[in-house]
C-alpha cells in the first residue's frame, strides 16, 4: 500500500498550525504531507492594518514558511490553488501542476466583501492580504509626495469604511503613523483628515458601552471624524458618495465593510453558505470523504442559528483539533469533535491603547494595549516556540520611507 498524501491549502493561521501538528504527532513515513500557499510566506493577518499605515517593517508582519517547518515531514509548495478534483482526488494549480491526495485541508481563508456598492471594487484599498496592504501604504506615500505639488486636499483625506473591529484597528494606526509621515514630508498634520464611515448608529457595534465609549472618545481626542449612521453610495478615484447628500473628495477609500470565505470556495465542486464550506462537528466537509476545512473558509454552526465568527482565535482552535483528527482519520481511530472556548477579544487602536474583553474581563488603554501583545505573542510562541516570540520581537525594521511624485498614481 502506497503512502497516504495529506495536502493543505493555504498557509495561514489554520493551515501552519495544522501543519506544526502533523509535524509533531506523525510517525515518520506515515504519511506524506504538502503545505500548498499563494506565497512563500505565511503573514500574520491580524496585524495587517499595521502594514498598511507603515507602523510595522515587513519582516515583523511576514515569516518565510519554509524556516518554520520544524521537520521533512512536511513539504512546502509554492502554488496558486485554481480547482480541486473531489472524484480524482487531485488539486490543480495555476501553474498547471496537480497534486493527488488522499485526505485534504481547505483553509484558504477570507475575501473582502463590498456588497456590489458601486466602484468600491475598483477604487478602494482592502485589507486582505500582505500585498493588499502594502498596497495602501505605498498609495498613501504618493498622494503625500504629490500633494507637495499640487496642494490638492483629497490626497490627503484618507477615508477608512467601516468602524468594525477591523475598521477601528486601521483607524488606529493611520492616528499613529501620520505625524511621522507629515514630518518626512514636511506637510502640516492639521492639513491631513482621517475620516470613518460607519453604517451602524455607534463604533464598535457589538462591543460593549465602555468600550464603545473609550473608542469614540479616544479617536476624536485625535481628531478622527466619526460619521456613524452613514453609507457610502459610490466611491470614485477621486471622491466618496455618501448617503447625507455629501460627496467626501478623497483618493484613499481603505474598506473594511466586511469579509466572507476566499471567493474560490465557490467555484469548487462543494455546497456553501454564506460563502463559506458548511463542516460537520468533525471539521469534516459534510458528504464529501477525507475532506476537511478550517477557519474563515469554513462554516461551524455553534449551535441551529449562529456560525463561529471568522477569526484566527477560532482558526488556531481548529487547527489544534484538526491535526490529530486527520492523523485519526487515516488510523482508523475514532475523531473528536471541536469545541470552541472563546477567550476574548482586544482590538487595537494604534500601538498605545486597546480596548476589549480578556477571560470575562473589561478591559480598556494602556493594559488592553499590552493584552493585544501578549495574544499576539502567543500565536508566536504557538508556531514556532519561544525562539520565535524572540526573534520577531528583537526585528526593528524600517516601516517609514518616502516616494517620490514621479511615482504617483490615481
Ligand atoms: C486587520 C485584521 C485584524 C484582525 N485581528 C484579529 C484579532 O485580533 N483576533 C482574531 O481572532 N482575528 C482577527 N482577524 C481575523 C483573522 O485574521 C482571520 O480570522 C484568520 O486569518 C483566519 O485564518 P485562516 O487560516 O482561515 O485564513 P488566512 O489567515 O487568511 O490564511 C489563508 C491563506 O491561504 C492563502 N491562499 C488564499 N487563496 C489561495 C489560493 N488560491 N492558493 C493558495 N493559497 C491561497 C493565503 O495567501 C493565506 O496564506 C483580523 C483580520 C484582519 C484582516
Amino acid at each position: 500500500m502506497s503512502t497516504p498524501k495529506i495536502v493543505i491549502l493555504g498557509a495561514g493561521y489554520g493551515g501552519l498550525i495544522t501543519s506544526r501538528q502533523l509535524e509533531k504527532s506523525l510517525r515518520n513515513g506515515e504519511a506524506e504531507v504538502t503545505l500548498i500557499n499563494k506565497h512563500d510566506y505565511h503573514y500574520i493577518s491580524t496585524q495587517l492594518h499595521k502594514t498598511g499605515a507603515g507602523t510595522a517593517s515587513d519582516d515583523k508582519i511576514t515569516l518565510h514558511i519554509p524556516e518554520l517547518l520544524k521537520t521533512d515531514k512536511v513539504h512546502f509548495k509554492k502554488g496558486n490553488v485554481q480547482d480541486v478534483d473531489f472524484k480524482e482526488k487531485k488539486v490543480r494549480l495555476d501553474s498547471g501542476d496537480e497534486i493527488e491526495y488522499d485526505y485534504l485541508l481547505i483553509s484558504l481563508g477570507f475575501d473582502v466583501t463590498t456588497f456590489g456598492i458601486p466602484g468600491v471594487e475598483e477604487n478602494a484599498f482592502k485589507i486582505k492580504s500582505f500585498q493588499s496592504t502594502k498596497a495602501i501604504y505605498n498609495h498613501i506615500l504618493r498622494q503625500m509626495a504629490a500633494y507637495k505639488e499640487d496642494s490638492d486636499p483629497s490626497r490627503l483625506t484618507i477615508a477608512v469604511a467601516g468602524a468594525g473591529f477591523t475598521g477601528i484597528e486601521m483607524v488606529g494606526e493611520l492616528v499613529e503613523a501620520l505625524p511621522k509621515l507629515c514630518r518626512t514630508y514636511n506637510i502640516p498634520l492639521s492639513e491631513t483628515r482621517i475620516i470613518n464611515i460607519e453604517a451602524s448608529p455607534t463604533v464598535l457595534p457589538g462591543f460593549d458601552q465602555e468600550a464603545i465609549k473609550f473608542t469614540t472618545n479616544y479617536l476624536m481626542k485625535n481628531n478622527v471624524e466619526l460619521m456613524t449612521s452613514t453609507k457610502i453610495l459610490e466611491c470614485s478615484p477621486t471622491s466618496i458618495e455618501l448617503d447625507n447628500g455629501e460627496v467626501l473628495p478623497s483618493r484613499t477609500l481603505i474598506w473594511s465593510g466586511g469579509v466572507r470565505g476566499n471567493t474560490l470556495l465557490e467555484k469548487l465542486d462543494l455546497p456553501t453558505s454564506r460563502g463559506r464550506i458548511p463542516v460537520d462537528e468533525f471539521l469534516r466537509v459534510k458528504a464529501v470523504e477525507n475532506v476537511f476545512c478550517i477557519g474563515d473558509a469554513a462554516l461551524f454552526m455553534k449551535d441551529e442559528k449562529n456560525a463561529l465568527p471568522p477569526t484566527a482565535q477560532v482558526a488556531i482552535q481548529q487547527a489544534e483539533l484538526c491535526g490529530p483528527n486527520i492523523i485519526a482519520s487515516l488510523r482508523g481511530e475514532t475523531l473528536k469533535t471541536f469545541e470552541y472556548h472563546h477567550k476574548g477579544t482586544v482590538a487595537s487602536i494604534g500601538n498605545k491603547a486597546a480596548v476589549g474583553k480578556v477571560f470575562g474581563l473589561k478591559i480598556s488603554g494602556t493594559f488592553a494595549a499590552v493584552m493585544k501583545q501578549v495574544i499576539e505573542a502567543r500565536y508566536l510562541f504557538v508556531l514556532g516556540g519561544p525562539s520565535l516570540v524572540i526573534k520577531q520581537f528583537l526585528k526593528i525594521g524600517k516601516p517609514y520611507s518616502k516616494v517620490s511624485a514621479a511615482t504617483h498614481q490615481k
